[in-house]
């Protein structure tokens, strides 16, 4: 067809996707002088769209129209930079608007990097890389080694991985100083990454570093191989230390050898420096990184390499999950049950199950690994839809980490800390060993109030106390991001005595150092690690053992190796022992389970204790005693007899308006004609019913099958044009919704 409109002389139509929230196509002309070379599916055009010029993307070229011709406006011009979207990719990001019933000029927009959103053109030059002289003496290393230690260490990992881009360097923790230093000295120099037409499976692996594997590992990364050319979804559920990414290595290999492409997605914080130096470690292959401390040109250039062909393996996080591959041959998915995995706004799509859908299309095998496999893929698992494999053991001589409850009822507390704990923390200290001390709180303390009247500063836009920064000195609402000066006085009675109440991670750094005054305490929370590379500089402090005590959120719960952290401590996990969320324990299990894989690695054995009001609560029990296997099958038996998810489909519509009554009926209208199969719950005021100054509902639709889900959300959507309430509400839908 393409080639019959190319030799025409006549104009011809095409539709194509903008970025604009609306569930439709839009028709444009394209004049034939600027049709001389066909114009292709996936391709970017410049078309006019009310008073504004916006960058498209071609998904049909017709002939006709239905419409009238003088009607119809013209494309502008053709985007003429060498991106375009392939047919599988194109396909792919059509699948996911329909999934998740997003508009899908809105999807495009999340999947494109922004530059090539752009009108302006954007000159993406290939990133460069730096590279090591190779007639550098010993003595001149000598030298820097003794001058500066941080420059000798930039030096040799130059000198082990010739070729390392700005980015890599920056997330291995190094920074610009130490490389414009060493480039002044003529120690090393860089040049653009050529386009690499070279065939990477004679050089790939380095050598000899591989593992021998257990039998465990090596049924894994055989059943992988077996099915190399088809779709298979692998379930790795191993504990921490027990070897999955020794696994996800040599399964790596495999593709690499076969000179196809690996995507590798990772939850925001596990792509730590030590995850990328042992990628870098093991192959002589360029690895490109995607995460949202690049900039818009490092994170378009991610994007060409990958499609170039450049990049062998491209490591991401969430998004990463729309990058063109030129030929991908595995996905791995790490940490699969993280959340972050899943988008929170807008765009709701879940990357871990998209990247199951794009394996299948590809026809390539996919792996999930966790400790703490979520109740989802554990339930396709063990239904026999997933490969399901078991690494049970830690990998050498490492023993698993011992639980232990701390009644806290019993107990005078200091600090939030019991003295059972703070005798614990003591004795690990004297040892010469590292603690991590847990609380899932940011900030000085989760409210302010007046000693007096007993006010509360509220933040009004969302009826919740303001966090306390003391060290900024505001107030902070952690659920709209609003910030306000700390009142000197009550502005209810005038008096002074305004406390902080209840204590979040920045005011137990305090109170620890005050505890500990011999040993450095350090905050590895997201307030302390705003900076680019800071995150990276504390965690080689702490493997340096520059701190003994370590403050931190969920932050420090997943993926860094702490060789020499032997006690771990939970401060507060009764939250979420009685919550509404039906996941809600699911998600405090995962938790407990990762932090507590964070103590006693190496051979050093490792402790973990957890302070509780209820340390008989039969949740906790069972995960203590039998471990997470056993409290999540029960917990899935519990779902089945409730027809929860996994075992039933939820959409959630959210609406939200200045009103409280607004949503509230829009959401009831929807509810008015039943569908086959399917059930309603609410519509309920949303758990925070007001947020940002907008009041907020829910509506829950929850299905036996998919179809039968898909296609009341297709009808309900097509229905709300009718909705008397739909023009004064904001609304969406959240398919497979995780946070309710
Ligand atoms: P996980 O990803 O499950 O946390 P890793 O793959 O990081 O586990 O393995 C934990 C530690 O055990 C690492 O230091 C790794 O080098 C080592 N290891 C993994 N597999 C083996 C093996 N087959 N033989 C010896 N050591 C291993
Ligand atoms: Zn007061
Ligand atoms: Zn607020």
């Amino acid at each position: 067809m393409t080639v019959f409109l190319a030799i025409t002389s006549t104009d011809i139509y095409v539709q194509v996707a903008i970025p604009v929230p609306m569930r439709q196509l839009f028709t444009y002309k394209v004049p034939a002088e600027l049709n001389t070379k066909a114009i292709t599916l996936g391709e970017r055009v410049i078309v006019p769209f009310g008073s504004r010029q916006v960058v498209a993307i071609v998904l049909s070229i017709d002939e006709s129209t239905e419409y009238a011709a003088a009607k119809i406006k013209s494309v502008l011009s053709r985007v003429t930079d060498n991106f375009s979207f392939s047919p599988t990719l194109l396909n792919f990001i059509q699948r996911c608007s329909d999934y998740y019933h997003h508009p899908i000029g809105d999807v495009f927009q999340q999947a494109l990097p922004v530059l090539l959103r752009q009108i302006k053109q954007p000159d993406v030059e290939l990133p460069q890389i730096w590279l090591t002289k190779t007639d550098l003496s010993e003595a001149e290393q000598a030298t820097t080694a003794k001058r500066s230690p941080k420059q000798a260490e930039l030096l040799t990992m130059l000198k082990q991985h010739q070729g390392m881009t700005w980015s890599e360097l920056l997330t291995l923790g190094f920074n610009k100083a130490q490389l414009n230093a060493l480039e002044k000295k003529q120690f090393i120099y860089s040049k653009p990454r050529e386009v690499a037409e070279f065939k990477w499976q004679e050089q790939a692996l380095l050598q000899d570093n591989r593992l021998a594997l257990s039998a465990e590992q090596a049924i894994i990364v055989a059943t992988v191989k077996e099915m190399q050319s088809q779709f298979s979804c692998h379930l790795v559920d191993g504990i921490t230390g027990s070897g999955k990414t020794e696994v996800y290595l040599q399964a790596i290999e495999q593709i690499l050898a076969r000179s196809q492409q690996v995507l590798v997605l990772v939850p925001e914080i596990g792509l730590t420096p030590q995850t990328l130096s042992r990628f870098e470690q093991r192959f002589n292959v360029p690895i490109s990184l995607h995460h949202s401390g690049l900039n818009d040109k490092e994170r378009l250039q991610t994007w060409l390499e990958a499609q170039r062909g450049t990049a062998a393996i491209v490591i991401g996080t969430r998004s990463a999950i729309f990058t063109p591959l030129h030929d991908l041959g595995l996905i791995i998915v790490d940490e699969e049950h993280d959340a972050s995995f899943k988008q929170q706004d807008s765009f709701r799509y879940h990357a871990r199950d998209i990247a199951i859908l794009r394996a299948r299309q590809l026809n390539i095998p996919i792996i999930l690994g966790s400790a703490t496999p979520s109740f989802e893929s554990l339930q396709n698992a063990l239904s026999g839809k997933y490969h399901y494999h078991r690494l049970r053991k830690r990998a050498g001589n490492a023993s698993t980490a011992k639980i232990t409850l701390i009644d806290v009822a019993q107990q005078q507390m200091e600090h939030g800390l019991s003295g059972t704990l703070k005798q614990a923390i003591k004795n690990t200290l004297a040892r010469g060993e590292q603690a991590l001390i847990f609380l899932n709180r940011r900030g000085y303390a989760p409210a302010i109030n007046c000693q007096e009247c007993h006010w509360v500063a509220d933040c009004q836009r969302c009826n919740k106390p303001y966090t306390l920064h003391q060290g900024q000195g505001l107030l902070i609402c952690h659920h709209c991001g609003s910030q306000k000066r700390i009142p000197p006085q009550c502005p209810s009675c005038g008096s002074v005595r305004i406390k902080p109440i209840g204590q979040g991670t920045e005011q137990l750094e305090e109170k620890i150092s005050a505890l500990f005054p011999d040993y450095s305490t350090v905050r590895i929370d997201r307030d302390s690690t705003r900076k680019k590379g800071a995150l990276a500089k504390l965690l080689t402090e702490v493997g340096n053992k520059e701190h003994q005590l370590l403050i931190g959120t969920q932050m420090l719960a997943k993926g860094h190796h702490f060789p020499d952290v032997t006690l771990v401590a939970v401060l507060d996990v009764d939250g979420a022992l009685f919550s509404y969320d039906f996941r809600a324990a699911e998600h405090m299990a995962q938790l407990l389970v990762q932090v507590s894989g964070r103590a006693g690695r190496a051979s050093k054995p490792g402790k973990v204790m957890v302070q509780s009001n209820f340390p008989d609560h039969p949740l906790l029990q069972d995960l203590v005693h039998n471990g997470y296997q056993h409290f999540a099958k029960q917990a899935l038996i519990e779902r089945q007899q409730a027809l929860l998810p996994p075992f039933s489909y939820q959409a959630l519509f959210r609406a939200e308006a200045n009103y409280p009554s607004y949503p509230e009926k829009f959401l009831r209208a929807m509810t008015e004609i039943p569908f086959e199969g399917c059930q309603f719950a609410g519509p309920v005021p949303a758990a925070m019913e007001k947020k940002a100054g907008k009041f907020r509902f829910h509506l829950i639709l929850q299905a036996k099958s998919r179809k039968q889900l898909h296609q009341a959300v297709f009808t309900l959507i097509q229905q709300s044009a009718n909705n008397e309430w739909q023009s004064k509400v904001r609304w969406s839908i959240d398919i497979d919704p995780v946070d309710l």
